[in-house]
């Protein structure tokens, strides 16, 4: 039975209005009242897959709008593998991923907002963005220190770098640049991937121990676990302060994979579904000349 109202199964896992919200009453394991074996939930991917390479066909006729994807998440989620099954279905041309990693001396000499928008989309295309400006209200927001390197005014017209106030308007300008980009043609979807901080654990040990993915490790990883709750506050914080109708977030169960890929895929279906995509009309001047096109074609 085809995923029919990919709205509907998403519902449980939009965020769209943060004032309640509250990241401990998202289970890392839900399946959002779904009753779904594995086996199941990677046919609906197969079927997502040509859904959304259809979508993504009509988004590039229409040539209006642009879809921005923001993959957020602790590590050894499962951004890039989200990234490689949702995506692997679309035509390349017509999608754009970009990885954000730690800033570099030509980004740290901008404001925090300019590495991303270098990097949208352009009207028709869909763009990834694994990772996002959200790290500037996420990682640097846990290790503040990180500050110092971006060189921002001490007694300038923002709050002091660091104190609360700070935060909260790095996280008003985020807000207001996606009802920016909403408002010009851009649908943004972020998505939160919240994984366990156990089952994390155990993608990191097989890491370890598995030699074909020993190149994943990175010891810096498991040193971030003791700062946890520290992310996960930050992360309540930025979804509390940027869900919005125009931007929703997505809070996707990670703990088991195939469905946080099935979840994700149908997140993406809804959203592009509320474009109304079509088409374009040709004009009855148009449909003419297609006419005599055809006729002087057959002739020659
Ligand atoms: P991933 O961990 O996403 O799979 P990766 O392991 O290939 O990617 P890393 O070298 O770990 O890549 O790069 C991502 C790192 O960059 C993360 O630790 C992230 O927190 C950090 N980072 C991203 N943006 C910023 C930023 N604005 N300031 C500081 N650090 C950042
Ligand atoms: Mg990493």
């Amino acid at each position: 039975m085809p995923i029919k109202d990919a709205a509907k199964f998403v519902a449980p896992f939009r965020v769209t209005s943060g004032k309640k919200f509250k990241l401990a009453e998202h289970a890392t394991d839900s399946l959002g009242g779904h009753e779904l074996t594995k086996e199941e939930g990677k046919l609906l991917l197969e079927e997502g897959k040509l859904r959304l390479a259809e979508m993504q066909e009509r988004l590039y006729a229409a040539d209006q709008w642009s879809v921005l994807i923001i993959l957020q998440a602790m590590d050894a989620a499962g951004k890039d593998s989200t990234i490689e099954h949702v995506m692997s279905g679309v035509n390349p041309q017509g999608c754009q991923v970009h990885s954000f990693k730690a800033p570099s001396s030509e980004e740290l000499d901008h404001d925090f907002l300019w590495r991303s928008a270098k990097n949208l989309p352009e009207r028709g295309r869909i763009g990834i963005h694994n990772r996002s400006y959200y790290e500037e209200v996420l990682v640097v927001r846990v290790h503040p220190e990180f500050l110092k390197a971006q060189r921002l005014p001490l007694d300038g017209v923002g709050s002091t770098p660091g104190s609360d106030e700070f935060w909260d308007e790095r996280l008003e300008a985020i807000a207001d640049h996606e009802r920016h980009l909403a408002r010009a043609g851009t649908k943004v979807i972020k998505f939160f991937l919240h994984v366990s901080k156990e089952e994390q654990k155990q993608r990191q040990l097989e890491r370890i121990d598995d030699p074909v993915k020993n190149w994943k490790f990175n010891a810096r990883d498991v040193e971030e676990r003791a700062f946890w709750d520290d992310y996960m506050a930050a992360y309540e914080q930025a979804i509390r302060n940027t869900a919005a109708p125009h931007a929703p977030w997505y809070v996707i169960p990670a703990d088991r994979k195939w469905f946080m890929r099935l979840a994700v895929m149908n997140a993406i279906i809804a959203e592009m579904e509320e474009l109304k995509l079509e088409y374009p009309q040709l004009s009855k001047e148009e449909t003419k000349k297609l006419a005599a096109a055809r006729k002087a074609l057959l002739a020659s």
